[in-house]
């Protein structure tokens, strides 16, 4: 994996505040930090990117601190990006701005051939239920749940060969269809697959490309997916511990062989699951 730095220029207007700064691995399809340190008199209420804002969470470990994720777009072309800091200070409304660049995250290419029909759906039933399919998990991704079900650091859901990483650029017969969306396991069919993490089932159902699929909300916009699966353990509704068997890994969906698909979202985008975990263990779960 290649580790590349956020550079963050801050404004020497921003002395006073109270900002700190990781340097984290970060570029296009991953995720970046901000951290404030609780300061009397000021309200930290939200970051704007661009035309997308961001609340800003408490800290889970640590009280004095409040955080903020910056996932990034895959789609995202090397540039400087402006954040703009919303808060108050002694009941009056300020904002601070910051840059920082987005790089090239340097993502290999694969080809894949797969079924015709597949493909390139024509059929119109199929059209109709991938497209509501695709707006239901939309749905799930842009909602913010106020709470943090975490207070603890995230693992991986199978401990297993990583067959196929995210964001390889995937050309299916001759076609450039986008990038893979999370991190394939390998897994025969039946492995028991465990919960990253403490959250809510907010989606067990079988869908037309990830086959049966869970959808885990930790809280606070972030989110964790497993597909392909051949057994439900768990219904739409429960609430799960870390490492807690949710399924059985199969292949089911539009794949090839039985694995494990695993992904993640921040404030609606889909972003690089094993970088998430990492900056997330090591700034707000104290795992280094
Ligand atoms: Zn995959």
């Amino acid at each position: 994996m290649r580790y590349i730095y956020i550079f963050l220029f801050l404004f020497s207007s921003l002395g006073a505040f109270n900002v700190e700064i990781p340097k984290e691995t970060v570029s296009n399809g991953r995720t970046g930090i901000l951290m404030f340190n609780k300061e009397k008199g000021v309200q930290y209420q939200k970051i704007v990117v661009g035309k997308q804002s961001y609340k800003i969470f408490k800290h889970p470990t640590d009280a004095h601190k409040l955080y903020v994720l910056l996932p990034e777009s895959y789609y995202k072309k090397p540039s400087k990006q402006k954040v703009q800091i919303i808060y108050t200070k002694n009941a009056k409304k300020k904002s601070k701005i910051l840059y920082f660049n987005v790089v090239d995250g340097k993502y290999e290419k694969e080809t894949i051939h797969v079924q015709k029909s597949k493909v390139n759906p024509t059929d119109k039933k199929v059209k109709a239920r991938t497209a509501k399919e695709y707006a239901q998990a939309m749905k799930i991704y842009n909602t913010i749940t106020p709470k943090n079900y975490v207070r603890s650091p995230y693992i991986v859901p199978l401990d297993s060969k990583i067959t196929s990483a995210f964001g390889i650029a995937r050309v299916y017969n001759d076609t450039l269809k986008g990038y893979h969306s999370g991190t394939d396991f390998r897994a025969k069919i039946g492995t028991p697959i465990i919960a990253s993490n403490d959250g809510k089932v907010v989606l067990a159902q079988n869908r037309f490309y990830s086959g049966n699929s869970i959808i885990i909300d930790h809280g606070e916009g972030i989110y964790t997916c497993y597909y392909h699966m051949s057994q439900f353990k768990v219904k739409k509704g429960a609430m799960v511990k870390k490492g807690e068997v949710i399924g059985l890994s199969g292949d089911t969906g539009r794949i090839t062989g039985p694995h494990l698909h695993f992904s993640a979202r921040v404030g609606g985008l889909q972003v690089d699951p094993l970088q998430l975990v990492k900056l997330l263990n090591k700034n707000l779960y104290g795992d280094i």
